[in-house]
C-alpha cells in the first residue's frame, strides 16, 4: 500500500464544491486510487476507469473537461488509454520539495511515454526546482528551441536578446525558394524585423551574415545544464 497525502480542506474549496458530483468523484479517484503516485500523474485504461467509478466513458470524458476547465487536471487522450495529472497535487503535499520527493518525481518522469504536453506541463510547474535536481534531460525540446539555445537566446542578425517568443523567428539562411534545407545549419533564429528584412536574399547579399554551426538536441542539453543558459531557457520558454 502507498500513502499519499490527502487536502482535508479540499470540501472547503470553492472550484470543489461547484464541480458536479461525477466530477468530485472522478478528482478523488484520481488523487487516492491505487495507481497514483506522488505527482498524482499517471495512465489510466479507459475501461478500467468505467468499471471502478461506474460511470461511462462519455461522462468521463466531460468530467475531464469540467475539471480541465478548472485547471486542476490535464490529460491526455490515446485511444483505449488516457494519461491524467491533477496539477497541483504534488504542491499540496507536505514537504514537496524534499530531495526524497523530487527523487521520486524525477522516476515517474523517466516513462517515455508520457505524453509531451504532460511532460512539458509539469517541468514548466516545476522549473523552480530544475537545476537542482537535473531534470534537464527529460524537457521537451523543440527544433524552434533548440536553435534558440545553440544561438545564445538572440538574433542572429542584430544581436537582439528576445524577451518574449512572439519575437522569435526560423530564419533559412540560403532561403527556401532557392532551395535551402531545414538542417540545423540552414536554420538560425532571428528577430521579426531582421527577418522581415533579409526576405529572399542570399547569404553573400547581406552585411552580416550570420554564424551558423552544427548543433543537436544533445548539444542543448549539454548547453542547458550550465545555469545561466538554464535561466535564460526557462524566461523564455516555461512560465513559472
Ligand atoms: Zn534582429
Amino acid at each position: 500500500m502507498k500513502s499519499t497525502q490527502l487536502q482535508t480542506d479540499l470540501w472547503r474549496q470553492a472550484w470543489f464544491l461547484e464541480l458536479s458530483s461525477n466530477s468530485k468523484l472522478l478528482f478523488l479517484y484520481l488523487i487516492s486510487n491505487y495507481h497514483t503516485n506522488v505527482l498524482s500523474l499517471s495512465k489510466y485504461s479507459i475501461r478500467e476507469l468505467e468499471f471502478e467509478l461506474n460511470l461511462t466513458s462519455d461522462i468521463i470524458f466531460k468530467c475531464l473537461d469540467e475539471l480541465k476547465e478548472q485547471v486542476v487536471v490535464s490529460f491526455n487522450l490515446e485511444r483505449t488509454v488516457v494519461w491524467i495529472w491533477v496539477v497541483n497535487a504534488l504542491k499540496n503535499s507536505l514537504g514537496y520539495k524534499s530531495k526524497l520527493t523530487m527523487k521520486n518525481v524525477k522516476g515517474i518522469l523517466a516513462d517515455e511515454n508520457i505524453p509531451d504536453n504532460i511532460r512539458k506541463a509539469v517541468l514548466e510547474a516545476y522549473s523552480n526546482f530544475l537545476p537542482e535536481v537535473d531534470f534537464v534531460n527529460t524537457i521537451p525540446l523543440s527544433k524552434r528551441e533548440i536553435i534558440v539555445i545553440r544561438d545564445g537566446f538572440k538574433c542572429c542578425y542584430c544581436s537582439r536578446p528576445f524577451d518574449s517568443i512572439k519575437e522569435i523567428h526560423i530564419d533559412h539562411i540560403i532561403p527556401k525558394s532557392r532551395g535551402g534545407s531545414d538542417t540545423y545549419e540552414n536554420l538560425v533564429s532571428s528577430c521579426s524585423r531582421c527577418n522581415l528584412e533579409k526576405l529572399d536574399l542570399m547569404p553573400d547579399d547581406i552585411e552580416k551574415r550570420p554564424t551558423n554551426r552544427f548543433y543537436s538536441k544533445s548539444d542543448a542539453i549539454k548547453d542547458l545544464k550550465k545555469p545561466d543558459v538554464f535561466k535564460k531557457y526557462r524566461a523564455l520558454f516555461m512560465k513559472n
